[in-house]
């Protein structure tokens, strides 16, 4: 019983309606019971545990009603929640919910969501995002040379894929393909049974092991125009959702460091050198303020940016800034964390080995690091670093 036990030292919660705290709680009490006991040996057998889908699928936290009825602080905190109990688990969410029902909501027709969100929604279909090819990471605008060529009422689409989330079980995927006929790059949902398509595992991960990746291949597979996402006909549209996501993701960089937090004070109370616990010591003190002090201040940024998204005002810039400074501080944080359980830090039986390799997929996906700082260097000062 430490003081501060929901991490949140500068009392953000408060800011929840009363209904939304409730919410937050019942999940947090659901992800303590039913995902951090089983989490590390998920990540050691680098098996997606399918078992969960129906019990994430009852908590509800895809419906429209969680989606409409709360603010955007609400969704952050949750997502962080999600991430301070499994980043795998948080990932397999963000994936789709996030990408690939954030592709379906932004960019299909009317029609097109009437037709296939509510079995998303129940998680009946579970999707995935293809964006980046083997040779497309971080140009994936100018990278992206899988092809779409429209024949007749069809599409057809070939190329490569990488890194794809869920891809490996997900019942659609979201493939975004270059028009051969105007050069832009559209989005179409592409049933994974559909001949000519193929995902392989990813194997040998040392970060988010629970998550499945794929190498997608794409052998003129054949789509018809209705799987076409209306709404999806350039990279423009592409980065309506990628800015929405990349939110979703700093807000993981808030939940990684809040369960470094977490992890590191307990051992730091318990675990006992020369005659005394290890947080009697001034460095190791200093040590876990700093992951306080990282924590709280990605939490601030975090609070403000929903309370701009609820307004309709956050903008790309933003986004990028909070995904590079979030995952910027998270990598030190963890990094301290990992240093407070000794040797027992690169074990995973005690927690901090599976948070502190999970940092480095957060750092690198949805645009690195560096991208994402390019990106607000351009808005600060009008001069594009890259293309
Ligand atoms: P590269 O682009 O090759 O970059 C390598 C290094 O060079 C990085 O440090 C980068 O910052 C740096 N660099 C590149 N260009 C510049 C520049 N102009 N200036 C300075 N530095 C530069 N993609 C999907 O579409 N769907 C998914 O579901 C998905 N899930 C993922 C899950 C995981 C675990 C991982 C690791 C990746 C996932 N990705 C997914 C892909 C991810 O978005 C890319 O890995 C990321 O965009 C970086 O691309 P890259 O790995 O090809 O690195």
């Amino acid at each position: 019983n430490l003081p501060y036990a929901d991490g949140d030292f500068y009392a953000f919660e408060e800011l929840l309606s009363d209904k939304e705290r409730d919410r937050l709680l019942e999940v947090r009490a659901w992800l303590k019971a039913e995902v951090t006991p089983h989490a590390a040996d998920w990540w050691n057998a680098g098996e997606f545990p399918h078992h969960m889908i129906p019990k994430i699928a009852e908590l509800d936290v895809m419906s429209p009603v969680y989606r409409q009825g709360h603010s955007n602080l609400f969704a952050g905190l949750c997502h962080a929640e999600f991430t301070r109990a499994d980043t795998s688990f948080a990932t397999f969410l963000g994936v789709h919910d996030g990408l690939f029902t954030g592709s379906i909501e932004a960019l299909a027709s009317e029609e097109q969501k009437a037709a296939w969100l509510p079995d998303i929604y129940a998680m009946k279909k579970i999707g995935a995002f293809g964006l980046t090819e083997p040779l497309g990471g971080s140009d994936v605008a100018g990278g992206t040379r899988t092809t779409a060529r429209r024949d007749g009422d069809n599409w057809i689409l070939n190329g490569e894929k990488r890194w794809i989330g869920n891809a490996t079980f997900s019942d659609w995927v979201v493939i975004y393909a270059r028009d051969v006929a105007d050069n832009q790059v559209k989005g179409f949902l592409v049933d994974t049974k559909t001949e000519g398509y193929s995902a392989t595992k990813i194997e040998n991960k040392i970060a988010l092991r629970t998550v499945q990746n794929a190498d997608i291949v794409l052998d003129n597979v054949v789509v018809s125009d209705d799987f076409h996402l209306k709404g999806a006909n350039s990279f423009k549209d592409t980065n309506k959702v990628l800015k929405v996501t990349r939110l979703a993701v700093a807000w993981q960089a808030v939940g990684q460091q809040m369960a470094a937090f977490d992890v590191a004070r307990k051992y730091a109370v318990e675990r006992q050198q020369f005659g005394k616990p290890l947080a009697s010591f001034q460095l190791v003190q200093e040590q876990l303020v700093k992951i306080l002090g990282n924590t709280v201040s990605s939490m601030g940024m975090m609070v403000r940016l929903a309370q701009l998204e609820d307004l309709g005002r956050a903008k790309d810039e933003q986004s990028a800034l909070a995904k590079a400074f979030t995952t910027a501080r998270m990598r030190e944080s963890v990094a301290l964390g990992r240093s407070i359980l000794g040797g027992n830090g690169i074990v995973t039986d005690y927690g901090m080995a599976k948070i502190f390799a999970d940092a480095e997929a957060i750092y690198s996906y949805e645009g690195t690091y560096e991208i994402n700082t390019l990106v607000t260097g351009r808005a600060i000062t009008g001069v594009a670093a890259f293309v």
